[in-house]
């Protein structure tokens, strides 16, 4: 038995544990799990365990989405989540329980679709090129408390959730004074490290960022799977942990209509047998790293339809913010949607995806762009420098546009696979129409009274 899996069941046997959660993420990059009694783990987690493959296009807030193949019951009811034991980790919210994080498989294949086979497979393709990427990403959130409906009154009231709560920024005044240091604000910082450390997400640092309860996280960059896979888990994390602090986090994109959006950034790293290929000589981008950046803004609206999974997402591309809105490149300018930026190893920042991107979807469709950029050796135009929004083409306006500029992508559908692609439309149009079956109060408010 190899190491890694000796030293799964190793911690499994441990006295302490009596329940495995097997997790896989979802298209949205949400947690899917089961739980099951460790013993039972032990003895079967060598064939894996059944699992609904609707989950994997289901979200909590809908049924199963119509046009999804993944939620035909019948052709797919017998998928199994294999863990993958590298994953193992004790939970650190409760000190009970394991996690492991699982690949779906069916009829002895993986599927395809599931995101992070989709990831895996894009890793080939980069070590097929005989290139090693390593990647490191910046995530936003905001930290909210909820109130009493009503309670606050003016821009505030626009927070409310269909439940009925509130939520604000966390302690709103204090963290609009960025001298604070994040200590004092609330032990939910604290506890996020810990926990963070415990699970070994390799964070550096955690800041305020411009809204007031807005926080950004950067993680060490590292290998691109390893690298989803704690962002991936980063994020469960801080849910945890706002609600342990009596609060509440959202990785959602565009909260509030006047404050920032949150937005999860990646870095991108190249090596060819150790040596930086997008680095030039002078210390500038190379030649491969501009068809790298060339191969991004080609690829810029297929990246805005993954990187801006909800429809809320794209009120976030707004011009003159630090969020991008056109399809650009620059060097320290943050407007634009991709950046080199200027210290330390060169290396290219993909700033399009929002923080409630999957971040097996973003990693996976960011490093295949970029490798068609180096393959076709495409030149990007020259960088902005300034507002970039009137002189190159605006990302994707709205969610429909992007799904259908997602499906005209051949080469990503070709990289990344075409189950994932229609999968993931049919979710985004299941929600498109959702939302558009809906009369909302913003309607009401705009029309009863004048029309
Ligand atoms: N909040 C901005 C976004 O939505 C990013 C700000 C920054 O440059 O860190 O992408
Ligand atoms: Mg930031
Ligand atoms: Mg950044």
């Amino acid at each position: 038995m190899a190491d890694t899996e000796a030293r799964l069941e190793s911690m499994v046997q441990d006295d302490d544990i009596n329940h495995v959660f097997v997790e896989f993420p979802d298209l949205n990059g949400l947690s899917r799990s089961k739980q099951l009694d460790a013993d039972y783990f032990l003895d079967s987690w060598e064939d894996g365990f059944t699992m609904n493959l609707a989950l994997l296009t289901q979200t909590p807030r809908s049924d199963v989405v119509a046009g999804s193949k993944y939620g035909d019951e019948i052709d797919y009811a017998d998928a199994l989540v294999h863990p993958d034991p590298q994953t193992c980790r004790r939970v650190p919210w409760r000190d009970d329980a394991v996690r492991v994080i699982c690949d779906f498989e069916f009829q002895d294949q993986p599927v395809p679709g599931a995101p992070r086979t989709v990831l895996k497979s894009v890793i080939e393709q980069v070590s097929a090129a005989g290139l090693e990427a390593a990647v490191g990403s910046e995530l936003e959130c905001f930290l909210l408390e909820s109130v009493t409906n009503g309670a606050e009154g003016g821009a505030e009231t626009e927070s409310g959730s269909q439940s009925g709560t509130q939520y604000v920024p966390a302690t709103s005044d204090k963290h609009e004074n960025l001298t604070r240091a994040t200590e004092e604000v609330s032990p939910f910082y604290d506890r996020v490290y810990d926990w963070a450390s415990a699970l070994g997400l390799d964070l550096t640092t955690m800041h305020h960022e411009f809204g007031a309860g807005q926080i950004e996280i950067l993680f060490k960059y590292g290998d691109p799977l390893g690298q989803a896979d704690r962002t991936f888990r980063f994020k469960e994390l801080v849910k945890h942990a706002a609600t342990a602090c009596d609060q509440h986090a959202t990785f959602m994109a565009k909260p509030f209509t006047d404050r920032a959006g949150s937005g999860y950034h990646l870095h991108v790293s190249l090596f060819d047998d150790g040596e930086n290929v997008l680095e030039g000589a002078d210390g500038d981008l190379s030649e491969r790293g501009r068809h790298f950046v060339g191969g991004l803004l080609e690829h810029a609206d297929a990246l805005a339809a993954l990187g801006t999974p909800n429809l809320n997402g794209f009120k976030r591309y707004q011009p003159g913010t630090f969020a991008p809105y056109s399809a650009s490149w620059g060097y320290g300018n943050r407007m634009t949607a991709i950046r080199v930026p200027g210290h330390g190893t060169t290396r290219v920042e993909n700033r399009i995806s929002s923080a409630d991107a999957n971040p097996y979807l973003v990693v996976a469709a960011t490093l295949a762009a970029g490798l068609h950029g180096l393959e076709a050796e495409l030149e990007p135009p020259e960088p902005s420098e300034g507002d970039p929004s009137e002189s190159r083409p605006t990302l994707p306006q709205s969610p429909r546009e992007a799904i259908d500029r997602l499906e005209a992508d051949e080469v990503l559908t070709e990289s990344l696979g075409e189950d994932v692609v229609s999968e993931y439309a049919a979710q985004k149009r299941h929600e498109i129409e959702r939302f558009y079956s809906q009369t909302t109060a913003w309607e009401r408010d705009e029309y009863m009274e004048i029309l």
